[in-house]
């Protein structure tokens, strides 16, 4: 339906609008757009019927002015409902999803999904490919030589109820109207507005199909929310938008100011993905693995608290259950399993080289930004979205936040294919690296969770 004409005021006069124009002055000042006016702004976008440069100024006026919850929810179901919907009706039991904000060397997923599964939660995974200094999972999921993360829509369902779990590269028929606006967000200043990127994740997590949703948003110099206030703030924006739609949502904030774990590439994450769900992965990222999927074993009333969820997920993980679940993953869709047992099978780049300290003292900062750039320029990520890349390159970093080292010590490896590769990234590393002589303990890993429950503005701590 199109909006109802009104008169606005241009240069002092009082004018008449076309109706188009009508909605971004009404966005301009502040005032909020009915239901039927945001399905008229996407419908006619997506038909081409509002040309770029009036999206850009509505998108602009949204950056400054904001949006209500009930603009923002009604944006996200018109973004969902623009093109295919997964239906997964068929599938008994609950069917849950994780979506990261994403940051560097976040290998999550790997581990979270076949852990999850293993207990039973049906996990219905689409997952995109990196982009810019942060990685994807469909990218570090073709490591695995012939992984097919093409699955018919019908190939999908089958294996989600045989298996529990299956994970797909996202279509481009799944909420269009975000890929269209978003690609043009991203050439128009309008990217970093909260209401905007709430309602782009969420239409593709709603259009998705899943019953549970539990959202891991970075903060730090390797996420995109650089500041903890703009994460938490995202977060209730999104646990409000997804509750409101039906499905049960949860944030956790997580820091991303250095990489998660030790390895940032795209087969160096697999192999570190594989060491953790053996029971022999760093720390933090076994812990996030955890704590991601106890709450989604709460939500789904698998057990009546988070630290239930954690020692059942940790039975999984000490029983083989969880690297269980991986091998049969990628036997389904066709990977190499023998590099489940053995990741030196894995692709694994022509050379190496060492980063040694030239100090001692503790590392004090390590900077997830300039590791994920060095990443890129090894070829391991890509500057343009039809950049070729390649999966054997990245950074092992022995070195993180509050580790003691002495002069000599070798901080990080780097795994190239070219010397040019090399001279493009070693500086980076080397510069991601701060030493003092005081030790820092660093930023928490995780700051806190945002359920439906959760107050405006705060953080609920997790035990
Ligand atoms: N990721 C998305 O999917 N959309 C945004 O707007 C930002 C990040």
């Amino acid at each position: 339906m199109e909006p109802s004409s009104e008169s606005y005021y241009k240069l002092g006069k009082r004018v008449t609008l076309e109706r188009k124009q009508i909605l971004i002055y009404k966005k301009r000042e502040g005032k909020e757009l009915s239901k039927n006016e945001i399905n008229y702004m996407i419908d006619n976008y997506i038909n081409d019927r509002i040309p770029d440069y009036q999206m850009a100024a509505w998108a602009m006026a949204v950056y400054f002015q904001g949006m209500s919850e009930k603009e923002m929810s009604n944006l996200t179901m018109e973004m969902a409902f623009s093109g295919e919907q997964l239906d997964l009706s068929t599938i008994p039991g609950f069917i849950v999803d994780k979506h990261s904000t994403g940051g560097v060397g976040d290998k999550t997923t790997l581990v979270f999904a076949p852990l999850v599964a293993s207990t039973g939660l049906k996990v219905a995974k689409m997952s995109g490919r990196g982009l810019g200094h942060s990685g994807g999972t469909i990218d570090k999921l073709e490591s695995f030589q012939g992984f097919n993360t093409q699955l018919s829509m019908e190939e999908f369902v089958q294996q989600v109820k045989a298996q529990n779990l299956a994970i797909v590269g996202q279509t481009k028929q799944l909420a269009p109207a975000d890929g269209k606006i978003y690609a043009l967000r991203d050439v128009t200043g309008t990217v970093d507005s909260i209401p905007l990127i709430a309602s782009s994740i969420m239409s593709k997590k709603l259009a998705a199909g899943t019953d549970a949703i539990v959202l891991d948003v970075k903060v730090g110099s390797g996420a995109f929310m650089s500041n903890l206030d703009d994460a938490i703030a995202l977060s209730h924006e999104m646990v409000s938008i997804g509750n409101q739609l039906g499905r049960k949502t949860v944030a956790v904030v997580t820091d991303m100011d250095q990489p998660l774990g030790r390895k940032v590439g795209n087969a160096l994450e697999v192999w570190e993905a594989i060491e953790t769900l053996k029971g022999r992965g760093p720390e933090d990222l076994e812990r996030l693995s955890l704590y991601l999927g106890a709450i989604l074993l709460k939500i789904t009333g698998k057990v009546d608290n988070i630290q239930d969820g954690r020692d059942l997920l940790n039975e999984k993980l000490q029983s083989g259950a969880a690297i269980e679940k991986l091998a049969e993953l990628v036997r389904s869709q066709q990977g190499d399993v023998s590099a489940v047992q053995d990741p030196h099978r894995l692709p694994i780049a022509k050379s190496h080289y060492s980063i040694q300290s030239s100090k001692s003292g503790f590392v004090s900062y390590l900077d997830a930004r300039k590791i994920g750039l060095a990443c890129v320029n090894l070829g391991a990520g890509r500057k343009t979205k039809d950049d070729q890349i390649d999966l054997s390159v990245g950074v092992d970093l022995h070195k993180k936040i509050g580790d003691k080292v002495e002069v000599g010590d070798a901080l990080a490896t780097i795994y190239y294919n070219s010397a040019e590769q090399l001279t493009d990234s070693q500086s980076l590393v080397k510069d991601a690296y701060q030493i003092s002589t005081e030790k820092d303990p660093g930023k928490q890993l995780i700051y806190g969770m945002v359920t439906a429950e959760t107050r405006p503005g705060e953080l609920e701590k997790l035990i």
